[in-house]
């Protein structure tokens, strides 16, 4: 099942929430920001304890991590890096399916219930919100459809212009 909901993500109660955040993984703003405040050390610490894959990249674009949610309701954060938009030519749209896709695998990996997304890359990212919706609830649909964990995807939209662009495209 898939719900919108309009709000903080750092107050869902889900099994897991997912935090948009850079590639060296340490923290930054936006909605990065605001999940390692709500979620406090343990967090940081799970972060900088990750291998480096290469100098101050803890996460490439696409991948995801599992990490400790802290002192958030939400048990675990999985981490993803979305891609940076350039115009939309230089593979954006399929770096952004590969997260929806590295963090449904986690969760099913992890046989977890239920996960929050936030509009991953919306932000400082730059990628337009409603073809990022577009492959975001498409991705969240076929993970649904082949899958048996997570059951319950939940879209986080952070203002009530996202929240309509992501219901106008439910209701396609
Ligand atoms: P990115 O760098 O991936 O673009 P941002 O954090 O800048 O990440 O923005 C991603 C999306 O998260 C944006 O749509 C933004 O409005 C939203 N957002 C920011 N704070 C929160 C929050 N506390 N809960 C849910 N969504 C948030």
């Amino acid at each position: 099942m898939i719900e919108l909901h309009l709000g903080d993500i750092t107050e869902l109660a889900t099994d897991a929430i997912v935090n948009a955040a850079n590639a060296r993984m340490l923290g930054g703003g936006g909605v990065d920001g605001a999940i390692h405040r709500a979620a406090g050390a343990a967090l940081l610490e799970a972060c900088r304890a990750l291998p480096e894959v290469e100098p101050n990249v803890r996460c490439p674009p696409g991948q995801a991590r599992l990490l400790p949610g802290g002192n958030l309701k939400a048990r675990h954060v999985i981490a993803t890096v979305g891609p940076v938009w350039k115009g939309g030519t230089c593979g954006e749209d399929e770096t952004l399916a590969q997260c929806y896709r590295s963090c449904l695998q986690l969760a099913e990996e992890h046989r977890l219930e239920s996960i929050a997304f936030p509009a991953i890359s919306t932000g400082a990212y730059g990628f337009p919100i409603e073809r990022a919706a577009r492959i975001a609830l498409r991705e969240i649909r076929a993970h649904l459809h082949k899958a048996d964990f997570p059951s319950l995807v939940v879209c986080v939209l952070f203002n009530k212009a996202d929240h309509d662009v992501y219901r106008a495209i439910l209701e396609e």
